[in-house]
């Protein structure tokens, strides 16, 4: 598995790891297996959050992780309603009982709420400082409330943004991965087969990627993947609860278009520019 580095932190985290949003609504033993099956394959980042399943996915991955907790790059995140000063502190506390660790290695704040961004980010300080978290990081911020968060954390504080792309909301592109290029804040992109709603195979830009992927003998979900972390700075975390579709996942790693199916591609899903960034 191709790994880079985690923004300024160095950490060196796989190109494509896994998310977990509604896992529990799969079946836990087949969830269980494909986590596993990942694990086994390099997709060593995990992405999961207090929110999901309320709490029941993150003891799902806690089972998952249970005896190589060290090969992993464990990533959770605590809901804007909690993270005051206290309620962060607290949040993280509760995340790291169900996961069954005794630190994370980023956690997020899942996107801008109303406590004020000085206490969660004081809370995210305090956490590092206790040894609970290794960095900390943000999910869901545009541009200015990135500038914000680095006025207050001062340089080389946030690990990273965690935010919606995939073909058809390419947004980021526009300002947000710049941002976070010029600020060494690594970029994880999140829903990066928008979340299900993958492009149909007779669209204009599914059957370009239907061309690129008989091209290399993979599929169409792979040559999703290979676009999405063309750049050195973008991580992808998709979601199976399916072995074979992990592997899939997985393997796209080694998956290197041309110039020509970029572009290709490129001008099958243009960018959106000047809107504020989207979210799920
Ligand atoms: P996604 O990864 O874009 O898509 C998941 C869907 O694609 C599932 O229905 C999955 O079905 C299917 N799938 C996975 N691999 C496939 C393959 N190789 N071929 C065909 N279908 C495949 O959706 P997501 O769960 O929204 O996003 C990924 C992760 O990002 C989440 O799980 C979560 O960890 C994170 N996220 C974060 C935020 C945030 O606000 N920070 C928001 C949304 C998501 P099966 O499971 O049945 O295989």
């Amino acid at each position: 598995m191709q790994t880079r580095s985690f923004g300024w932190t160095g950490a060196q985290v796989p190109v494509i790891g896994q998310g977990t949003w509604k896992l529990e609504g799969d079946p836990a033993t087949e969830a269980l297996a494909a986590l596993q099956a990942g694990l086994d394959a390099g997709m060593t980042h995990v992405d999961t959050a207090e929110l999901y399943g309320g709490g029941r996915v993150e003891s799902l991955v806690a089972r998952a992780i249970a005896g190589r907790r060290d090969q992993v790059f464990l990533v959770s995140k605590v809901m804007p309603n909690h993270a005051s000063r206290t309620g962060t502190v607290k949040a993280c506390e509760a995340s790291l009982r169900r996961l069954g660790t005794d630190h994370l290695d980023c956690y997020l704040l899942h996107w801008p709420g109303e406590h004020p961004l000085e206490e969660t980010i004081a809370a995210f300080e305090q956490l590092v400082r206790d040894g609970k978290i290794r960095s900390w990081g943000l999910s869901n911020f545009d541009v200015d409330e990135l500038d914000e968060a680095l006025a207050i954390a001062g340089p080389r504080r946030i690990a990273c943004n965690q935010v919606l792309y995939h073909l058809r909301t390419r947004d980021i592109e526009d300002r947000v991965l710049p941002w976070c290029v010029e600020h060494e804040v690594a970029l994880v992109g999140y829903s990066p087969f928008g979340s299900g709603d993958f492009p149909h195979p007779q669209s204009r830009g599914g059957k370009v990627l239907a061309e690129v992927a008989r091209a290399h003998g993979v599929t169409v979900h792979q040559v999703a993947l290979a676009f999405l972390f063309r750049d050195p700075h973008i991580f992808a975390i998709p979601k199976s609860a399916k072995v074979a579709r992990t592997r899939e996942n997985a393997a796209a790693a080694g998956l290197r278009l041309s110039r020509e199916e970029i572009a290709r591609i490129d001008e099958a899903f243009p960018v959106h520019r000047g809107r504020r960034l989207p979210t799920l």
